[in-house]
């Protein structure tokens, strides 16, 4: 596709949806936060639902304000989300737009709300987007073949951080067993499953990562995504009303150690023969074939070609402004600006390029 066209894209798009919904959704979608929100590393987070009920200690969705009692499906549905996206100013559709990650701050396959979250995926198909979801639920065979025909990338990270300790991390959440299961569907499917092991949980993750990479690859999975904790007052307080060592995991964690564990867990995935990617964004890239979003080193296939002129266009579509002049240099692009550009629209205009050219923007 002509990466010049993306913006394009997202008119029609958006013209198209706009036909199809009723007012009330219209106005409905273009209010919700996913109409607004700027994406995070990771891609643009996907919330088809609000709380979780899993209460894993190390979870800082309560510190967010969401509930751990309940878990409900979104408001919007598909058809809405995809109108609250592509009214997004930062998010361009297509392969090569925004990634897509569900499962930030819930868990998008409890029985709950799996149908919304299908309902989402799916209706992303005519986005075509690099979807990702993370999820510590099983996925059985039904599911996992519903979800590997949907025809657009589709990148499954199943969260394993212990095989020892998962009723004192994750009291509620699904067995291991279980997870592993779902990784073998998934792959039986012809889908590439990675193993989530984030956050690593010094004193506990680091010692078992072996063997949760042994069970992993046997049961299908491609590679790792390994992670770091974030210790948040909320989670210190239930770590410790669960008898973990606090003190050890804050030292591990404020020192350099978690650092040394996640390299080391990475090395021994690859020792394995597994892919190991150090944020979920790469795995994102490797499953759908494009270059990461976020130009990871380890992640990059190759930058898209693009002339002066392509980018006075994309500019023009994105924002209607006028350039003065443009200088490309390696994986760069400087560009100064007929007339000043607000924060905002700077911002914006900022991120878009950088998905879509996948290069490092300067705005003057
Ligand atoms: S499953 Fe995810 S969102 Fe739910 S409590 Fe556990 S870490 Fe938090």
């Amino acid at each position: 596709m002509d990466l010049t066209s993306i913006p394009l894209r997202k008119m029609m798009l958006k013209e198209k949806y706009r036909e199809k919904l009723p007012e009330k959704s219209i106005i409905k979608a273009s209010s919700d936060h996913h109409a607004k929100r700027k994406p995070r590393p990771c891609g643009l987070t996907i919330h088809p639902a609000i709380g979780c009920v899993n209460q894993c200690t190390y979870c800082y969705i309560q510190d967010m304000g969401y509930n751990f009692n309940n878990i409900t499906p979104y408001g919007l549905n598909g058809t809405e989300m995809v109108y609250a996206l592509l009214s997004n100013p930062y998010f361009m559709p297509t392969i090569n737009g925004t990634y897509i990650a569900i499962g930030s701050v819930t868990e998008p396959f409890h029985k709950n709300v799996r149908n919304k979250t299908m309902e989402y995926i799916k209706a992303f198909e005519e986005l075509g987007n690099p979807v990702q979801f993370s999820t510590k639920e099983y996925i059985d065979e039904e599911l996992a073949r519903k979800i590997a025909q949907i025809k657009i990338p589709i990148s499954p990270l199943i969260t394993i951080v212990t095989l020892k300790n998962k009723n004192v991390l994750e009291p509620k959440a699904p067995d291991i067993e279980l997870r592993i299961k779902t990784i073998r569907n998934l792959k039986a499917e012809g889908l590439k499953p990675i193993v989530f092991i984030r956050p690593i949980i010094p004193g506990i993750t680091d010692n078992e990562a072996e063997e949760i990479i042994d069970e992993a690859k046997r049961a299908g999975a491609i590679g790792i995504v390994a992670g770091s904790l974030r210790l948040t007052k909320g989670v210190m307080e239930r770590m410790s009303k669960a008898g973990l060592n606090v003190k050890l995991i804050r030292e591990a964690i404020e020192g350099e150690e978690a650092g040394k564990m996640k390299k080391k867990i990475m090395e021994i995935a690859e020792e394995k023969g597994l892919k190991a990617f150090p944020s979920s964004c790469c795995a994102n890239a490797y499953v759908s074939g494009t270059t990461c979003i976020n130009l990871c080193k380890n992640a990059i296939r190759e930058i898209p070609k693009a002339s002066v002129e392509d980018v006075k266009n994309l500019i023009k579509n994105i924002i209607g402004k006028q350039v003065r002049s443009i200088i490309f240099n390696d994986n760069s692009i400087r560009i100064l600006m007929e007339e000043k550009l607000t924060r905002k629209e700077k911002d914006i205009l900022k991120y878009n390029l950088r998905v879509i050219l996948r290069r490092i923007v300067n705005i003057l």
